[in-house]
């Protein structure tokens, strides 16, 4: 491991050299089916053809140019995000964190731009992740983001959505502002929020005036096998949604997409980047979008995703010293553990599956979106092993193995 590198990541012991669809390939030769996708962003898998295409057709017209000059491709997907939403405008960012901070600073303006100056308050919810800026570990509220970084920033709530009263009592304050929840969280462990508690807080936000933020950035792009997540309960839809990850399929983008009322504070010189949106990120966010958007796309996310959760009930039921329970909605899939889940990672790794950390102690698995049913069959069937192996080794709740048939 280079010494050059600042220490931020436990980093797993493989050199990825290329990609094709699921699969990765280490430099040793090591092949790995891949349900990571770069945290849910190569949403396509690797190396999708349609994608290689956008990007390097662009890249021998232009790379870069300024926000100050008009964006073809950012008009064009703008045009596309918001005809798909409930949005009526677009900005384009370049990564979850800072789609996150915009949406933070539209919702403040707005407020501001109405005379009601006092209405500064974010409340964020426990379990959330909102990115690495500042406003953004602000709004997640999580102690592990938080400390060391300086006093937390003033205007920023966390509470339980678990603890009702508490967040009706919040959003009444007149001094509050905004509202930012995950539908589905993800680096908190794959947590899916029923429809009754986001329609509650889409009227519960409506009644007070205050905006409702959704911060959609690994939930958004057919993760869950509607286009957002929030588009399985009709009625509770944000004003404000922060979007990225799979928004470029492995390319960097960010966006926020907002209702023209919410937008009403913003206007020239307000807000800005240099790289947010330029043709390169766009010609391949629109290549993104035209597959990701179709209805046949997203129903297969549907059923390979009940592929994945039949496979996890009878691995629940299997082994119940090793799992906890399934959780999670579409692609955006989560098992709680009985064992250290960093532990069970590395483990898998060794039968050849990538998966990812979770809150909660969960593993998740965030595949490409095009995963073939034959490719879940082969990740259920090497999770097995690595479960098996687990408890070969010892790990999890010993005393919940079930008798051995017969015995
Ligand atoms: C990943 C993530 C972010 C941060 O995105 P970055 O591109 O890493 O800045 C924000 N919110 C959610 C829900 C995320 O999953």
């Amino acid at each position: 491991m280079s010494e050059a590198l600042m220490p931020l990541y436990a980093r797993a012991q493989i050199e990825v050299e290329r990609g094709e669809g699921v699969w990765l390939e280490a430099r040793d030769g090591r092949r790995f089916l891949d349900c990571v996708a770069g945290i849910a962003t190569c949403a396509l898998g690797h190396a999708h053809p349609a994608l290689v295409e956008a990007l390097t057709t662009q890249a021998h017209k232009l790379w870069h140019v300024s926000n100050i000059f008009r964006i073809p491709g950012q008009e064009e997907l703008a045009q596309k995000l918001t005809a798909a939403t409930f949005a009526d405008m677009a900005y384009f960012a370049n990564s979850g964190t800072e789609a996150v901070e915009a949406a933070l600073k539209i919702a403040r303006r707005y407020h501001f731009a109405k005379g009601d100056v006092q209405r500064v308050d974010v409340i964020g919810f426990a379990g959330s992740f909102h990115g690495r800026t500042y406003g953004a570990i602000n709004a997640s509220g999580n102690p592990s983001y938080l400390e060391g970084f300086g006093p937390r920033l003033p205007g920023y709530h966390q509470l339980s959505i678990d603890d009702w009263a508490s967040v009706q009592e919040a959003v009444s304050r007149p001094t509050t502002a905004a509202v930012i929840i995950e539908p589905v969280q993800g680096e908190g462990g794959a947590r899916a929020f029923d429809g009754e508690t986001l329609l509650a807080l889409r009227r519960l936000t409506r009644e007070h005036g205050v905006l409702l933020i959704h911060d959609e950035v690994q939930s958004g792009m057919g993760r869950t096998g509607k286009l957002f997540a929030h588009q399985w309960f009709p009625g509770a839809e944000p004003d404000i949604m922060a979007i990225a990850k799979a928004l470029g399929g492995g390319f960097p983008i960010g966006a926020v997409l907002a209702s023209a009322e919410a937008s009403s504070g913003m206007g020239t010189g307000l807000h800005g980047t240099t790289f947010g949106g330029n043709p390169l990120a766009m010609a391949v966010g629109l290549a993104v979008f035209e597959i990701l958007a179709k209805d046949e796309a997203l129903a297969h996310v549907g059923a390979m995703s009940e592929r994945f959760f039949t496979g996890f009930a009878a691995l629940a039921a299997r082994y119940p010293d090793q799992v906890v329970e399934p959780r999670g909605k579409g692609l955006l899939m989560g098992l709680k553990l009985h064992p250290n889940n960093r532990e069970v990672m590395a483990l898998a790794r060794e039968h050849g599956l990538l998966v990812a950390g979770g809150g909660d102690n969960c593993i998740r698995l965030l595949p490409s979106l095009l995963i073939a049913p034959a490719e879940v069959d082969e990740a259920l069937a090497r999770l097995d092993a690595t479960l098996a192996d687990a408890r070969a080794r010892g790990w999890g709740k010993v005393d919940a193995q079930p008798a051995l048939a017969g015995a």
